[in-house]
């Protein structure tokens, strides 16, 4: 028997191995809010008779509450190959070597005295594109030297540090593929691809110890008078931990996601909470997801399951807290930038079209899934900078 999370996970995989495109199709979600007289928004999300079974337990998500750990900065993954730019009068060449090389590079440089080609006399052997094989292939140090200096497949000096624009090395481009596709990223947390070797594991490892202590706490679930399955309350607490991660602006912000007797699901702006329906989460994750899928046509919101739905509204959450903390001119480039990528970038679902409000859930949560560039996102990151820093919150915490 196949579980969700099997399926799930060998997409992933396929995904970051190719590092291309998301090949993730219909899932689904409920949609939300008032609920349209024509009945298009999904009702209760009970039922779901014929879901498929996922009997795996859902893997816990990462410890809310991580300790304030001395939490020693990670370095960032050197710019895809080729795409850095390069000085006025240099250029760009390529050396490439062998793992056992790679620390002696970093701190010497690569020198005329111990380089060696995979073949060849000595020399600093170089090309202006990789040519033993693509920097996924293996480690290729990527520099710059004036062009007096290259004379090919030969450069004339030395090359030192100062002039590297990159240490590749081939797990950069899966570690690279994780850090951009926010799932992909959560499933790694979450262990998921704990079992991978060789380039995998290595970027397994980076982005455990890069992202690994999360820094933030989902807000509460107030579950009222429902039962939730395990899965899904692990894939609702990964899913808004993750998005607090990104945004920890919103972790006192959200004070609690409250599952409610209303079929549709809401942010509320004055009581800053999110209300989900509470009806039929007592089922497996797999069912759950699939009963929101079927709630509504196929384009008439970003398909995703639990975690669209999520991000749906953490999407109204931003929108809040931006205006709540802005001043008039921060208000006027808010209303003014959403207004003109509203425009330029136009509706991922027939709901997103519904008014401004809904096209930035809708689209926040299609570029959150990895479904369209996040520009949105950037946008909204770069007025959330802008903004006065968060008062810490008072009071004690049990
Ligand atoms: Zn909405």
């Amino acid at each position: 028997m196949t579980t969700r999370f099997a399926l799930d996970r060998s997409r992933s995989i396929a995904r970051f191995n190719s590092g291309g495109a998301r090949v993730r199709d219909a899932e689904f979600k409920e949609s939300e809010h008032p609920r349209s007289p024509n009945g298009e928004f999904g009702l209760g999300h009970g039922g779901g008779a014929s879901a498929a079974p996922a009997p795996a337990p859902a893997p816990a998500p990462a410890p809310a509450a991580a300790p304030a750990a001395t939490h020693k900065p990670v370095p960032n993954l050197p710019p895809e190959p080729g795409t850095a730019p390069v000085k006025e009068g240099y250029v760009r060449l390529y050396h490439q070597t062998g793992r056992e090389n790679i620390e002696s590079i970093r701190k010497n440089g690569i020198t005329i005295e111990h380089a060696q080609g995979i073949e060849g006399p000595r020399a600093v052997y170089a090309g202006e594109t990789p040519f033993y094989g693509s920097a996924e292939s293996r480690p290729t140090i990527e520099f710059q030297v004036k062009k007096e200096d290259w004379d090919s497949p030969f450069v004339l000096r030395d090359v030192t540090p100062e002039d590297f624009i990159g240490v590749h090395e081939p797990w950069h481009s899966k570690a690279r593929y994780l850090e951009e596709h926010p799932e992909s990223l959560k499933q790694t947390l979450s262990g998921e691809f704990d079992d991978l070797e060789g380039d995998y594991k290595e970027a397994v490892d980076y982005i455990k110890e890069k992202y690994g202590t999360s820094k933030t706490k989902p807000p509460p679930i107030d579950k009222g008078s429902y039962k939730m399955h395990p899965e899904v309350e692990a894939s609702m607490n990964a899913t808004l931990q993750n998005l607090n991660d990104r945004f920890p602006q919103l972790e006192n912000f959200i004070t609690k996601v409250a599952l409610t007797p209303k079929a549709g699901n809401e942010w509320d702006n004055f009581d800053k909470e999110m209300r989900i329906g509470g009806f039929g989460l007592d089922k497996p994750l797999a069912e759950v997801d699939l009963q929101f899928d079927k709630d509504n046509a196929p384009d008439f919101d970003v398909k995703g399951g639990m975690t669209a739905l999520l991000t749906h509204e953490y999407g109204h959450a931003l929108n809040d807290y931006i205006i709540t903390h802005s001043d008039d001119a921060g208000k006027d480039k808010w209303y003014d930038g959403k207004k003109r990528l509203e425009k330029e970038l136009g509706s991922p679902s027939e709901y997103g079209k519904k008014n401004t409000g809904e096209w930035l859930a809708e689209r926040f949560t299609a570029e959150t899934l990895g479904l369209h560039e996040p520009v949105l996102t950037n946008f909204i990151k770069e007025c959330m900078s802008e903004l006065p820093a968060p008062k810490p919150k008072k009071g004690k915490k049990k």
